[in-house]
């Protein structure tokens, strides 16, 4: 395993720490400095000049950093999934699939898209008499893009935002997750290695207080990810300076199992999709609907699906769910339990923590028969927990889905893929994928992001490269030694031709359009005053 990194501003200024623990066996990995508002406002300058540096490099200077990078984490994919793992606590196979794979793809997707992207862009224009001037959309970055981050995708959610706000000519100051922070600090050694100048990422360390003082920190935008009680908070705080947001939140992702798909198909992809990263994924299964037809045969193939399954520690290759990240979410998920089935939910399998493992290991677990008026089916539960009820008809499968303050992704089963895509239509939710689960993260061209309450704004894609720069139109006037037509010289015909022009351009009605046309021609002749 690579040797723990310590930011370097914590060696320059020594000052209160807080301690990293493995989820799994509640060891201490290490020690770090909660950073001062101080420390955090003086790495924002120092990124700030950097960025002044680094916006006129040219984009294959910047990719060819980006390039020496994705070498050399494909290199060290063993060790930085190591690292992921013992503060995350996930199989090291999911930080490679899961998180080192999505970035790399992202580095791949910047290379084939970002020359492009950045490329001046000619915006024609419609109005006849503003063809006389020359259109071009920039598409400039922001300056310093504060990024604050949470524990369940602790390398691959920051990493593709820092190397999107990167490539697009920003600087970026971290907040990590002070339960996982190691993983953005490989992030930070890697880029470094590559050639990036270090003012240009720095990771700051500490809690929520670190967070919040970045945002008071001179940065011109904020993308946060966490829950949506703390991204009620940035927004406000970020509101109270105008800054900019993206804000990726949680989620109670829908699956629907319509009566024509393959149980065997959707029941691998329910376990899988309730189970990976012991639950604790925006995009989990957090809801199943399943038509009553096929319901009793899916339940079955899942619970003997699940009974195969083994839970452990994320550093053992046997172990295909790991632990929560801590007791606190353990907790949680025990409350949403032991509330659906006191309200009559049936358990399947699981139901209880594994104190045997260790502190904060809670057992795959099915619950049958649930409905909206158990906490399970309504607040996001962020565990190792699948429950699943049953419905009569498309509508009412639709109704369940929506029936949700949360709006971040959705997914059907059909044998049916046109009857999944006219279904996914009517789903309320950022992503609908039809025959598969939580993918969609994995695919660098697709936006990713949420409605209603799972945030604003988008990351992935040319949505998310949109996120990281402003759009600055420039129009140069064709003719530049004469005088525009609409400039003072107002005098008792003007609004007629005015009103010609109108009639030129919009008027329903050749005859009108002509009538106009003629109104307006004195327009050209009249005396300019100024
Ligand atoms: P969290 O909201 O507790 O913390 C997220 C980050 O915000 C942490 O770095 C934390 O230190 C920081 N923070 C806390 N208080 C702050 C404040 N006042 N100002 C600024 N920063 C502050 O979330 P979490 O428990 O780390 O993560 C789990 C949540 O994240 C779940 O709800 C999950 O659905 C969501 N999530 C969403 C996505 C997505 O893409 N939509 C992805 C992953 C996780």
């Amino acid at each position: 395993m690579s040797a723990i990194p310590q930011p370097e501003i914590a060696a320059a200024q020594p000052g209160p720490q807080f301690a990293v623990h493995n989820p799994a066996t509640q060891e201490i990995i290490g020690t770090l400095p909660n950073l001062t508002a101080n420390q955090i406002a003086e790495a924002v300058a120092k990124a700030s000049a950097a960025q002044a540096r680094w916006a006129p490099t040219p984009v294959r200077d910047r990719l060819r950093i980006l390039g020496r990078f994705a070498e050399l984490l494909c290199d060290q994919k063993n060790s930085v999934a190591a690292v992921i793992s013992r503060e995350a606590g996930k199989p090291e196979a999911e930080a490679l699939s899961t998180e080192i794979l999505v970035v790399l793809d992202t580095v791949k997707y910047l290379e084939n898209n970002l020359p492009e992207f950045l490329r001046p862009e000619p915006v024609p224009h419609g109005n006849p008499i503003m063809k006389l001037k020359r259109g071009t959309l920039l598409r400039e970055p922001y300056g310093v893009i504060g990024i604050i981050s949470p524990w369940n995708y602790p390398f691959s959610l920051p990493s593709v935002q820092t190397l999107t706000a990167l490539a697009t000519g920003n600087a970026v100051v971290l907040k990590p997750s002070e339960f996982t922070p190691f993983s953005s600090l490989e992030l930070e050694k890697l880029l470094r290695a590559a050639g990036m100048d270090p003012d240009l990422l720095q990771v700051i360390t500490g809690d929520g207080a670190a967070g919040a003082a970045l945002l008071a920190a001179k940065i011109q935008k904020v993308v946060f990810t966490g829950s949506v009680a703390t991204g009620k908070r940035v927004s406000q705080a970020a509101a109270a300076r105008l800054l900019p947001v993206v804000l990726e939140l949680g989620g109670k992702d829908p699956m629907i199992v319509l009566e024509d798909a393959d149980v065997g198909v959707a029941s691998s992809a329910a376990v899988w999709g309730a189970f990976m990263n012991a639950g604790q994924t925006c995009l989990s299964v957090e809801r199943c609907y399943v038509h009553e037809r096929i319901y009793a045969k899916f339940l079955e193939a899942c619970v003997a699906k699940t009974s195969k399954l083994r839970v452990g520690a994320g550093t053992d290759p046997n172990t295909d769910a790991g632990p929560m990240i801590h007791e606190r979410q353990l907790r949680i998920v025990q409350s949403h339990v032991d509330d659906a089935v006191s309200r009559g939910a049936r358990l399947l399998a699981g139901g209880k923590a594994l104190y045997n493992l260790g502190p904060n290991f809670f057992a795959l677990t099915i619950l049958a028969d649930v409905d909206h008026s158990m906490q399970i089916m309504r607040e996001e539960t962020f565990g190792p927990v699948l429950p699943v009820c049953s419905f009569k008809t498309e509508d009412e499968a639709v109704a369940l889905a929506n029936d949700s303050e949360y709006g971040l992704a959705a997914c059907i089963f059909t044998g049916n893929r046109k009857r999944g895509e006219a279904l996914a239509r009517r789903i309320q939710a950022g992503t609908v994928m039809v025959n598969d689960v939580i993918a969609c993260f994995g695919i660098s061209e697709a936006p990713h992001g949420g409605v209603k309450a799972s945030g604003i704004g988008r990351t992935h894609g040319r949505f998310g490269l949109e996120e990281m720069v402003w759009p600055k139109y420039v129009d140069s006037d064709r003719l530049p030694r004469m005088k525009k037509l609409w400039w003072y010289g107002y005098g008792p015909g003007f609004a007629q031709q005015m009103g010609g022009f109108i009639e030129l351009l919009f008027a329903k009605k050749l005859i009108n359009r002509l009538r106009g046309g003629v109104k307006s021609t004195k327009s050209y002749l009249r005396r300019r005053l100024l």
